[in-house]
């Protein structure tokens, strides 16, 4: 199981020239082994840009990212391995198929592994069952699937290397509910069962405060906050600041507790809100 260490971590786009773009600025933080994070932050708040450096996509300007005790730049032929330990789906990630088959497209990283043919093939059909695909679809094109489907393909790719850290980008966008919900509950059951990692970035707020042990809110580059989805969400007037509402339920909650102040505004789910308001009223 692997533990990440973001220390002084400052990252610039085209350092050194007129359109240098400063995206991460000092950021110190440590994500231990098998949490479920959550990223937030408004657009261009340097989610992406973060979640690259953990998997040695981008190489930090100033600062480190540290795997399991060691910095990941330290030996520039590791960083293959931390690819394989890191493992990321991208936004649109099925713009990254390219092979005949949905089966070869799932089967291009643990073949890049040098894993034998007999595992490969376990790989691609339990990535296929964690993600609901249809083995009926494995000898397809991948350009021949729906929207979604390629989506399901892109990801199943990833997992069928089975990372120790799973990161995803905005992963459900374009999926219809039960799909998300799927997939939302798989990771939760990739890092309850299998003792991962998932770092999941999401503007879904309701998903984040469902999932995450621990959320990281980024601003303009800057960590905001790290800490639990009960403290993060009770911070309205700090995440208006940023550009973010809490879910849906917690900003009802906490508006009626203005009106009513026993009442617990920690509430980050509809289940929650319906035990709180009926303790409510049975202690009136
Ligand atoms: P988020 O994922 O939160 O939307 P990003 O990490 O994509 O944020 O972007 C952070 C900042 O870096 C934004 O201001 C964005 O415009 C800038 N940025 C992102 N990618 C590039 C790039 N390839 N070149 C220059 N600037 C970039």
């Amino acid at each position: 199981m692997a533990k990440i260490e973001i220390q002084d971590l400052t990252y610039i786009y085209s350092e050194g020239t007129p359109a240098a773009k400063k995206a991460l600025s000092n950021i110190n933080l440590c994500i231990k082994k098998n949490e479920f994070i959550g990223i937030i932050g408004r657009t261009g708040s340097g989610k992406s840009t973060f979640a690259k450096h953990l998997n040695a996509l981008l190489k930090p300007t100033e600062g480190k990212v540290i795997l399991d005790g060691k910095d990941i730049w330290d030996e520039p032929k590791e960083i293959r391995n931390v690819r394989f330990k890191v493992g990321m789906v991208f936004q649109y990630p099925e713009h990254q198929l390219f092979e005949e088959t949905v089966y070869k497209d799932i089967a291009f990283g643990p073949s890049n592994m040098g894993l034998p043919k007999d595992e490969i093939e376990k790989k691609v059909y339990m990535a296929c069952e964690f993600i609901n695909l249809d083995f009926d679809l494995l000898y397809k094109s991948p350009f021949e699937l729906s929207g979604g489907e390629k989506r399901k393909v892109a990801i199943a790719g990833v997992i069928a290397m089975d990372p120790e850290v799973l990161i995803l980008d905005e992963p459900t966008a374009g999926f219809d509910p039960k799909s998300k919900e799927q997939l939302l509950y798989q990771l939760h059951c990739y890092y309850k069962n299998r003792g991962k990692t998932v770092i999941l970035i999401s503007h879904n707020m309701d998903d984040i405060a469902k999932y995450s042990d621990r959320i990281i809110v980024l601003d303009n580059g800057n960590l905001v906050m790290l800490d639990s989805p009960k403290r993060v969400f009770s911070q309205i007037d700090l995440l208006k600041s940023i550009g973010l509402e809490p879910p849906q339920i917690t900003s009802i909650m906490q508006a009626l507790k203005e009106e009513f102040p026993d009442l617990s505004d920690e509430i980050l789910s509809v289940d929650e809100a319906v035990e709180a308001l009926s303790n409510f009223v049975k202690n009136r």
